[in-house]
């Protein structure tokens, strides 16, 4: 392959991926090996180094053959405003830990001399006619190929007759069972893309939308010549987008109808851009019957991509490692954090004994101006806990509002009045918002790597009303090209259980993000750890977390493992070899790989030796998975 070309004109992630030829875990693993270095060094009380570098700038390893190709629009200007978000399918894939090479359509041809590879179009591309004709011919020949968001003119191979553009709807499964959907249970909102008549394509789910809009199809599967095509008609990788990302925040929010969440209350703040429905989005809470967005709708579209995949590779016998989203064979991790509103050192003191208790090293999010007495501070960095920031843009005092002059200065005070040399985390005060990204954009250039405002402030926006569980790198959509944002969103799914809600939320929210395999992030104020039955209720859901598997981990431990997780590069040799590259030392790395049948092991060999396996079951298919710590280049070889 000529790695020496830019590979698309005008789309910044692809040609940076591109232009290196990478794999997909792994493009950034080049920064994300110097970011790793600063927070390591950091931890350890060396000087820390300013983080600048994106992560979608970087490249990572060579890729000679990895298993899933991704082709995008090579040119955004003409190809519609959600176009700009297209780019945003590599972000969803390095989260899933699937590697992948990404090309545009002009150098297709170079990987279609071999059938055993998944090709995933990302986005409806405007295809020359020359390359739809080579698509359709390696489809024909054995090839497996998936549409997102439109056919890309490939309509016969897709099965399809004919394609109406979607405005918004909701995707309704017909068959259950099929391994696309089986088990996937919010309501499946999305935004943009088609509805499609099939064409002897089956019909795997339809889409509903408003009385006028467009309805039919939304994911197909076909049979063509020897080869496989799913599409998935309405614009998934927006939707993922839009719902995590949301509307700018310029005025109130328009209320539930049933009065669950007042979010006109003349604050402006993250639920105020949520782009869900009130009525078909919620799933009313037990005991108390009150709906809240229980099912993370963003995770499950992005499994459906995900699902997508690993159909067609376990049908078509390829090949497929990915490094999972945790290591030691974790099904999820849980997220305890604490708002100092008020900073009251007694109630500190009564927090640190709770979580103390419950061996739980939680984040400390401190809020301007006062804290908390140094000694605190000390008490907490002695004992491992993170300390944050909460940014207070709304109390109103010359530096208490909306600027990034403030969190600079908040942030400064911080440091000092701690003794930091890095803060990593923040979390704005009452959930706080204004815009759509400036405060990604701002928190980029201090150096805050991580953010934990995005979440509710209400009882009915309680879950997950703007994404999902999967903590996520954002998407600056109106920069030009697009390119990820180096601030890693952690999701909040609620304030204080007891007092905001039934304490029995917090294991129904659990159990969703298990179901996921993302982050469990629940806040708690000290402000309110000496009212009645709180402290046992935060015990009991710590405690019943860690029944189910997981672990509790601080938003600073939440972003060290992604970034040492994502600078795991692969190469794919010949032979059903994979060698691994780690940017730097991985412990307890687990790879899972997919097996062609439920019911037939796959024998694995790591560095030529055989190792043993567990079944791993995940997103409804079945895997093999192994452990390893990775100190340099490791070669998997799957028998
Ligand atoms: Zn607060």
């Amino acid at each position: 392959m000529d790695r020496s070309k830019p590979v698309l004109s005008r789309r910044g992630l692809f040609r940076a991926a591109g232009s290196a030829a990478v794999t997909g875990s792994l493009i950034c693993s080049g920064v994300a090996g110097v970011a790793q270095g600063a927070l390591l060094e950091a931890e350890s009380g060396a000087e820390s180094q300013p983080v600048t570098a994106g992560m979608a700038a970087a490249a990572g390893g060579k890729a000679a053959g990895a298993p899933v190709v991704v082709v995008g629009e090579s040119d955004g200007g003409g190809a519609g405003p959600r176009a700009r978000a297209w780019p945003y399918i590599a972000e969803i894939l390095r989260r899933a830990g699937v590697f992948f090479d990404q090309l545009p359509a002009d150098r297709l041809a170079e990987r279609l001399d071999r059938p055993d590879q998944v090709v995933l179009l990302a986005g409806h591309l405007r295809l020359k006619a020359a390359h739809r004709d080579r698509l359709a011919r390696w489809v024909n020949s054995g090839g497996s190929l998936i549409g997102i968001g439109g056919t890309s003119g490939l309509d016969e191979v897709f099965g399809v007759a004919s394609a109406r553009p979607l405005a918004e709807g909701w995707i309704k499964l017909g068959a259950q069972d099929h391994p696309l959907v089986a088990n996937l249970r919010s309501s499946l909102h999305v935004f943009g893309g088609f509805a499609v008549t099939p064409a002897g394509a089956t019909a795997v789910a339809t889409v509903e939308s408003g009385p006028q809009g467009a309805k039919g199809s939304a994911i197909l599967e076909n049979r063509f010549g020897r080869g496989r095509a799913i599409l998935l008609a309405p614009d998934l990788i927006f939707s993922v987008v839009h719902i995590q990302q949301g509307l700018p925040v310029f005025q109130d929010g328009k209320p539930a109808p049933d009065g669950s969440a007042p979010i006109d209350d003349g604050e402006l703040k993250a639920e105020d851009g949520l782009v869900l429905d009130w009525q078909r989005d919620r799933t009313p809470m037990e005991p108390d019957k009150v709906p809240v967005f229980l099912e993370p709708v963003s995770d499950e579209l992005r499994e459906i991509i995900l699902r997508s995949i690993f159909h067609l590779a376990s049908q078509q016998g390829i090949p497929l490692p990915l490094v999972w989203y945790w290591p030691n064979k974790l099904p999820a991790v849980g997220h305890i954090s604490h708002d100092t509103d008020g900073n009251d050192p007694t109630k500190a003191v009564a927090m640190l004994e709770v979580v103390e208790r419950c061996k739980l090293k939680s984040t400390w999010c401190t809020l301007y101006p006062g804290g908390y007495p140094r000694g605190f501070y000390r008490t907490l960095k002695e004992k491992g806990y993170e300390i944050a920031l909460h940014y207070d843009a709304r109390t109103g005092e010359p530096y208490t509002r909306w600027s990034k002059d403030n969190l600079i200065l908040q942030r400064q005070w911080l440091l000092k009045e701690a003794g930091l040399r890095e803060i990593t985390s923040n979390k704005n005060h009452y959930t706080r918002w204004e815009g759509r990204l400036d405060f990604l954009r701002w928190c980029q250039e201090v150096g805050i790597r991580a953010d934990q405002t995005r979440g509710p402030s209400k009882q009915g926006t309680i879950g997950f009303p703007l994404g999902g569980s999967q903590p996520y790198f954002p998407l600056d959509d109106e920069a030009d090209p697009p390119r990820l944002l180096d601030v890693l969103e952690v999701n909040m799914l609620t304030q204080d259980l007891v007092v905001v809600c039934p304490p029995q939320y917090g294991r129904q929210l659990v159990d969703s993000v298990l179901r996921h395999h993302g982050v469990a992030h629940f806040l708690f104020h000290p402000s309110h750890i000496q009212k009645p039955h709180v402290a046992e209720t935060l015990a009991d859901l710590v405690a019943y977390g860690r029944r189910r598997g997981l672990q509790w981990w601080t938003n600073r431990q939440i972003l060290q493992w992604e970034t040492l997780r994502r600078g795991i590069a692969m190469e794919a040799g010949p032979g059903r070899t994979f060698t691994l590259r780690p940017a730097r030392a991985v412990q307890g790395a687990t790879l899972v790989v997919l097996r062609p049948q439920p019911e037939h092991q796959s024998r694995l060999l790591v560095d030529g030796r055989p190792v043993s396996s567990t079944p791993w079951t995940a997103h409804g298919f079945t895997f093999d998975a192994v452990t390893l710590d990775l100190a340099g280049p490791t070669t998997l070889r799957i028998l």
